[in-house]
């Protein structure tokens, strides 16, 4: 098998993918080297209960330019849920309810207060180094215990973000905040770009499409151990021993695997603790088939309250119901226990019957070892712009590392489209 390439990109996530699209269209020779049986990822449409669920990163917008140019180019619609005008949040030990109406009347004016300054840290969210380090290093918990709440709005405004959050004590502000500066500092704005808008036929569609285009050779379980750079030539071993060798590499693994990965020379120390301090995200998504055309609900509930942190009705399917459920702590609850899931639904809806469930562990899976990236403190403006940097012959890119979208499925297609345009850069240098 051929063993020289001018590039290898190894994770054909929706980093590697469109990296290594970009550079074989360009006519350099490129394999993209994946650890799975399959190309997307964290994101990952496949069949359950007889439909196609994703049972990763979902949802999209057309403020998200990558993808936006993406799903124009191919011609791929996108579709709203169910329309939800009932909304469920623990608060302070109780379930309250009401209308999403009632409940944007008590989040809001709260995260009005934890946002109140997105705008004007992060004037220009592409730049991160327009950013003072010093709300880097602030958590969402630091911030939200600044704000002197009584218990009750404490807990809504934790239920509120918790679709996003696995612990409030890890998790820099600082994403939150350049994300919410991204839609002019309305967090309902921020809220809607994150977590409504489907692609039609799914992220396996848009995979598939962006990978019809490309003329990089790939290569599936194919998992990588070590990245090595010798000053002219870069040599990619794989875990079965197998030696590649190309002019440059295009690192789109997720921050949580690369601890798992020799790389020479050694990266440089902030680099190297960001890969060792991780992603802190541990969450999980569930689809739930419930029984009947229940009405359409929105629940929140703060992380650590509760199993189930978020939870929508977001369709329905053969005369029943699938609700996608966000677990902030993945442990937290056996997807797979049918009763588990019913008692914590019905916190919030006393009488739904569960029929079926549906999940993926991202935690434990050995490709991803984490959720959804999230920046500790100090990290968004610390390392994470170092690593954007070359090293060597090496170049990372991948929605954990990325400076604006970073945990979208957007942060990794703008890395994988940087990660490229730089490589080519340094091709036609040496050509
Ligand atoms: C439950 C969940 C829900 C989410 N919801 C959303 C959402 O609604 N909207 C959104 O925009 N984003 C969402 N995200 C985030 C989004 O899915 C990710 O940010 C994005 O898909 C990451 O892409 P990536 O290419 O950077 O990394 P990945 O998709 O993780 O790709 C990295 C690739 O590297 C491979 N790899 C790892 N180790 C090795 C190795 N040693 N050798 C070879 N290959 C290796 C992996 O198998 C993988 O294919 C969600 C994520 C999760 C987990």
């Amino acid at each position: 098998m051929k063993d020289f390439f001018d590039v290898a990109v190894i994770g054909a996530g929706m980093a590697g993918i469109l990296a290594a699209r970009d550079l074989s269209q360009k006519g350099h020779s490129v394999v993209l080297l994946e650890g799975r049986d399959r190309v997307g990822g964290r994101t990952f449409t496949t069949e359950a209960f007889g439909t196609e669920l994703e049972l990763g990163g979902t949802y999209v917008h057309w403020t998200h330019p990558t993808i936006w140019h993406e799903l124009q180019r191919h011609g791929i619609p996108i579709f709203a849920p169910l329309n939800a005008e009932k909304a469920y949040w623990l608060a302070d030990d109780d379930v309250h309810w009401g209308t999403m109406n009632d409940y944007y009347e008590a989040v809001n004016p709260l995260m009005s207060q934890f946002v109140h300054d997105a705008r004007s840290q992060f004037p220009m969210p592409f730049n991160v180094s327009a950013v003072a380090s010093d709300v880097d290093q602030q958590s969402l918990e630091d911030r939200i215990i600044s704000l002197n709440l009584s218990a009750y709005e404490r807990d809504v405004l934790e239920g509120a973000m918790s679709g996003l959050v696995h612990s409030y004590r890890e998790q820099g502000v600082a994403q939150l905040l350049q994300g919410v500066s991204g839609t002019f500092g309305d967090y309902n704005g921020f809220f809607e770009t994150a977590s409504f808008w489907h692609i039609e036929g799914g992220t396996k569609r848009l995979g598939n499409a962006i990978m019809s285009e490309s003329a990089a050779m790939l290569r599936l379980q194919t998992p990588i151990q070590s990245i090595s750079d010798n000053g002219s030539l870069v040599t990619v071993t794989t875990r079965a021993g197998e030696v590649i060798h190309s002019r440059f590499v295009i690192s789109a693994m997720p921050i949580n695997t690369l601890g798992d990965i020799t790389i020479e020379p050694e990266l440089p120390a902030p680099a190297q603790s960001m890969i060792n301090s991780k992603n802190p995200v541990m969450a999980s998504k569930i689809y739930v088939r419930v029984k009947g055309t229940i009405e359409p609900f929105n629940a929140f509930a703060p992380a650590g309250k509760s199993p189930i942190n978020a939870a929508r009705a977001e369709s329905r399917y053969e005369g029943d119901t699938l609700i996608m459920c966000i677990c902030s702590d993945a442990a937290a609850i056996d997807a797979n226990d049918h009763m588990a899931v019913q008692d914590a639904l019905r916190k919030f809806v006393p009488d739904i019957e569960v029929i079926d469930t549906a999940s993926h562990d991202w935690g434990t899976d050995e490709f991803s070892q984490g959720g959804w990236g999230w920046y500790r403190p100090g990290k968004l403006t610390g390392a994470a712009p170092l690593m954007r940097q070359p090293h060597g012959r090496i170049f990372f890119a991948g929605s954990d590392i990325a400076s604006l979208g970073a945990g979208f499925i957007e942060g990794a297609m703008q890395t994988g489209v940087v990660a490229a345009r730089q490589v080519a850069s340094a091709l036609a240098i040496e050509e």
